[in-house]
């Protein structure tokens, strides 16, 4: 199928080792995502209705390869953000979905992997309890960067 071809590319390019895609909106833990990486069973699942397959998949692949070289950012984003996640989704401090919407909009051409080592998962925790921080965070982080 072609776009497990694609992203068996993908894995062979960035030096992952290969994962399958999965078309089955059943598959979703997040019914209104239209596609997910589940990194327990190391997958991707797209919503086959879905109109644009390929961002999508690279999208997805990119969480992939956030997992595998940045894992306690995204296990934090995702596990132990405590709403921060949906809250901060569509801002660039949420810098896993950052990342991934510019590689999965460009099909790879470009990312912004500067943002995911801007703070450390320590950091994270320190701005998830304080408001005050975390709006200068976010402010800093969406003017500037
Ligand atoms: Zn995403």
């Amino acid at each position: 199928m072609i776009y497990q071809n694609i992203l068996n590319g993908l894995c062979d390019i960035y030096n992952l080792p290969r994962i399958k895609v999965i078309f089955n909106k059943d598959y979703l833990t997040n019914p209104n995502a239209g596609g997910q990486y589940n990194f327990i069973t190391n997958e991707i699942i797209i919503d086959e209705n879905e109109q644009c397959i390929m961002e999508i998949l690279f999208h997805e692949f990119r969480h992939y390869w956030q997992y595998r070289r940045y894992a306690k950012i995204f296990i934090w984003w995702t596990c132990r953000s405590m709403g921060l996640f949906h809250k901060l989704y569509w801002t660039k401090f949420c810098s896993i979905e950052e990342d991934a919407r510019i590689f999965g909009n460009t099909l790879g051409e470009s990312n912004r992997k500067d943002l995911l080592g801007l703070y450390s998962t320590e950091q994270l925790c320190y701005l998830r309890d304080n408001q005050t921080a975390l709006r200068y965070a976010i402010d800093y982080v969406e003017n500037f960067l």
